[in-house]
């Protein structure tokens, strides 16, 4: 069975102090209730803080990953950072095809499919994000959407990379309006997204994590969880406060039993 997986990430928030007090209590909270035995835990800070949270997670279950990547390898390209980057300063994963990043920087299909390239190449995990916008859904385009946005992404990938991504289902109109999908909508995307993995093989479906993202908040989140093809979330603002992010991951590591 797949083991559950709660994903931080904090888009461009934090400070040196602010961040230590986050991690430092997300820890003693993880450990206090054994949790990293029952769900995989990641946060994804701001790439100029990756190495103070490596640093301050570095003996525990914790991983770090990257918001972003560049899709090229080291050379010259002002202001990025590669995938060999990510890796040597001890991120284990990189989120790719964001929705802000989708919108607002010109992550197309094309590039997407890249940087999951590259990121696969240097040993990441990719984060894969997919979802549709709010017209997308009301034009019943939901799943062409998502499945437009999948293929194009794994369109060039050997079988066994498809196997190492992670998938995170995030429609756009749920992502900080504070207005989630219900379990119901959110797992019949799910659910198709398995389907699609199966064409790659039953072992594809059976391990790869689709993880749900869009508002996911310490209330709604066991709900979300206990579907049958959503294998944790994907965590923005909720991601910030110790005690939400914790009561997160209590209900990931409950998932379909609760
Ligand atoms: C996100 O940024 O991936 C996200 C899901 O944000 P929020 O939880 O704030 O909606």
């Amino acid at each position: 069975m797949r083991k559950t997986l709660v994903a931080g990430n904090w888009k461009m928030n934090g400070r040196v102090v602010q961040n230590d007090e986050l991690v430092t209590t997300v820890l003693a909270g993880l450990a206090e209730q054994a949790l990293t035995e029952q769900v995989d835990v990641m946060v994804f800070p701001p790439s100029v803080y990756i190495a103070q949270v490596e640093a301050a997670t570095r003996e525990s279950a914790l991983s770090v990953g990257a918001q972003n990547l560049c899709e090229f390898a080291d050379g010259a390209y002002t202001g990025e950072l590669s995938a060999e980057m990510l890796v040597d300063v001890g991120c284990s994963a990189v989120l790719i095809g964001h929705s802000e990043r989708r919108a607002m920087f010109g992550d197309d299909e094309q590039r997407v499919a890249e940087k999951v390239k590259a990121a696969l190449v240097a040993g990441l995990t990719p984060v894969l994000c997919l979802g549709e916008s709010l017209e997308q859904r009301d034009a019943e385009q939901t799943l062409s959407v998502v499945t437009e946005q999948f293929k194009s992404a794994v369109a060039g990938l050997k079988l066994p990379e498809i196997t190492r991504l992670v998938l995170a289902y995030e429609p756009v109109w749920a992502i900080g309006t504070g207005r989630t999908a219900t379990p119901e909508q959110a797992q019949e995307v799910h659910a198709h997204l398995r389907v699609l993995l199966a064409e790659y093989g039953q072992s594809v479906a059976d391990t790869v994590r689709v993880l749900y993202g869009g508002s996911v908040n310490a209330d709604n989140a066991a709900a979300l969880f206990a579907q049958q093809d959503i294998d944790g979330g994907l965590i923005g603002g909720a991601s910030l406060k110790a005690k939400d992010f914790l009561a997160i991951c209590q209900a990931a590591a409950v998932g379909r039993d609760g």
